[in-house]
């Protein structure tokens, strides 16, 4: 067995490990970082970048947004049933940590909205190939790594941490295996738990959610994210509170067929699978709105049904709701994304001429389904929703005269979980008395307990800022602590 010594142990190199590594050493403190993976930034490596409040980069934009507004916003969303303190010092920080990856050469393409409806938090890393889009981040993840590095960090890659080392009720280190197998014993003053959630692990979704994954759950595919740190850290005495997940919807497989899952989350036709409406389509574009709604319905998945005569439209006019992440171009690759669907037999995507053979292919009642339709339709001809109250604007009549029907079956679905440990603002792991774990400190999704049931899409960016937030502010505890 090896065994190994240093100040700090950061358990994982997703962007809260990194921001904690890089933290630790800007304090002289020596951090040794144990990875699962064979490579760091977890799941940022697929995202898009961090949320900053009052940032240059707003204000250089007229999109400034001040720290009392967005603590306004957050806290009534989540109605106060979260740690104000804890919002607060992450809010605070966002913005000066903006500035500190801009330090290290982080580059930003702008402070975006994702929704109209959102505030232009979401700080995108500036993607390498010039679009933006999902991975967008990837050159941010590599930076903080070598600045982690720069600053004395040791990241041993395929490393993955087995249990916490706990001493008369204080961590004082890990035990782990190397990639060829050796047992590590590695003691410091204190250890930082940042293994991103159990977003991929299908047991604990079903006992803690009643979630079946890729059945009735298809969330982005994150592997590695399995709850190990959360049971190491219950283990040690750390309470178990306010676990979810990032509730979103999606097709299944949605990155492999992106184009489809693009084009058809517009305010259309949303129906369950009885056939019926259960929301107003114009709330698509908030993500986690309607995820929650589909959560609801039987099956926990609904069907957006357009023509191809609204397709075109789109195409032409641009979408009713925009964004970033599925942008206006995907319309003119619509026609491509069927025809891989239907190369690869995909079972998200359907068409038909009639809307009485697209409800008997999605195994909806075909009258059912033809009555929300002639429903549906006297409300677009009437210009007015009398059932969800939907924009005018987004009431368009789907005929299916030219070219045929065509829809998406979606899913809940998420970026992963957040949450299961309570830490206070110091990022100290919490027992069931709300006293502080000496020497266990956590950061990331891990301890995101911030959105209260829903995650706060109205100022986006918020995971990922939670996480190098987090991972910065547990980074200076630690430093006071070790110092102490
Ligand atoms: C497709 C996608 C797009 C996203 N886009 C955005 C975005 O643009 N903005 C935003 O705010 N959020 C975004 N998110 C969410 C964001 O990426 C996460 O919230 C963030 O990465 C969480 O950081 P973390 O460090 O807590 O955990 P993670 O990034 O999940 O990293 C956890 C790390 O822990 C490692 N690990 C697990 N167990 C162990 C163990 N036992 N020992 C050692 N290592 C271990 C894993 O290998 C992994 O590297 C996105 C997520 C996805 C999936």
């Amino acid at each position: 067995m090896k065994t190994m010594q240093s100040d700090v142990i950061v358990v994982a190199a997703g962007p809260a490990g990194l921001a904690a590594a890089i933290t630790a050493g800007e304090n002289d403190l020596k951090a040794i970082v144990f990875e699962k993976a064979n490579t760091t930034g977890g799941a940022a490596n697929m995202g898009m970048g961090p949320l900053g409040i009052g940032t240059k980069i707003q204000k250089r934009e007229f999109k400034d947004l001040t720290l009392e507004e967005a603590y306004d916003i957050h806290m009534k969303y989540t109605h106060y049933r979260v740690d104000g303190e804890l919002v607060e010092t992450y809010f605070e920080k966002s913005a000066d940590t903006i500035e500190w990856l801009q330090d290290m050469g982080v580059e930003f393409a702008g402070a975006f909205k994702y929704f109209t409806e959102s505030a232009a938090t979401w700080h995108i890393v500036k993607p390498e190939n010039g679009v933006i889009g999902p991975r967008a981040a990837g050159p941010m993840v590599r930076i903080m790594t070598e600045k982690a590095k720069e600053l004395g960090a040791e990241i041993y890659l395929e490393t993955p941490v087995k249990s916490l080392i706990m001493e008369d009720g204080k961590c004082v280190g890990v035990r782990a295996v190397d990639k060829n197998g050796e047992e590590i014993e590695a003691r410091a003053k204190a250890v930082i738990v940042a293994t991103g959630g159990f977003g991929n692990n299908a047991k604990m979704l079903k006992e803690e959610f009643g979630l079946d994954l890729w059945e009735n759950f298809f969330p982005f595919h994150v592997p590695g994210t399995n709850g190990e740190g959360l049971n190491m850290m219950w283990e040690a005495g750390a309470a178990k509170y306010g676990a979810n997940i990032e509730m979103i919807y999606q097709l299944k497989d949605n990155l492999d067929h992106f184009m489809l899952d693009a084009c058809l989350r517009q305010p259309a036709l949303l129906v369950n699978q009885r056939g019926k409406r259960f929301l107003d389509e114009g709330q698509m574009g908030n993500t986690t709105f309607t995820g929650n709604a589909i959560n609801l319905q039987p099956g926990k998945c609904a069907y957006c049904i357009m023509d191809r005569n609204l397709i075109k439209y789109y195409a032409k006019h641009g979408p009713d709701i925009f964004d970033i992440v599925h942008p206006e171009e995907c319309f003119y690759a619509f026609e491509d994304g069927v025809k891989h669907a239907k190369e690869t037999g995909y079972d998200g995507y359907f068409e038909a001429d009639t809307i009485e053979e697209l409800a008997e292919q999605m195994g909806i009642d075909p009258d059912t389904l033809a009555e929300t339709l002639e429903e549906y339709n006297e409300m677009c001809e009437a210009n007015l929703d009398h059932q969800f109250h939907k924009k005018p604007a987004y009431l368009r009549p789907i005929t299916g005269r030219k070219g045929g029907f065509v829809a998406g079956k979606f899913y809940i679905a998420a970026y992963g979980t957040i949450g299961g440990v309570r830490t206070n603002k110091k990022g100290e792991v919490l027992d069931a008395d709300l006293n502080p774990i000496p020497g266990l400190y956590s950061a990331g999704s891990d301890c995101n307990t911030i959105y209260g049931d829903s995650y706060n899409f109205t100022l986006p960016g918020n995971t990922m800022g939670f996480a190098i937030n987090s991972g910065r502010m547990a980074g200076e505890a630690v430093a006071d602590y070790v110092n102490e």
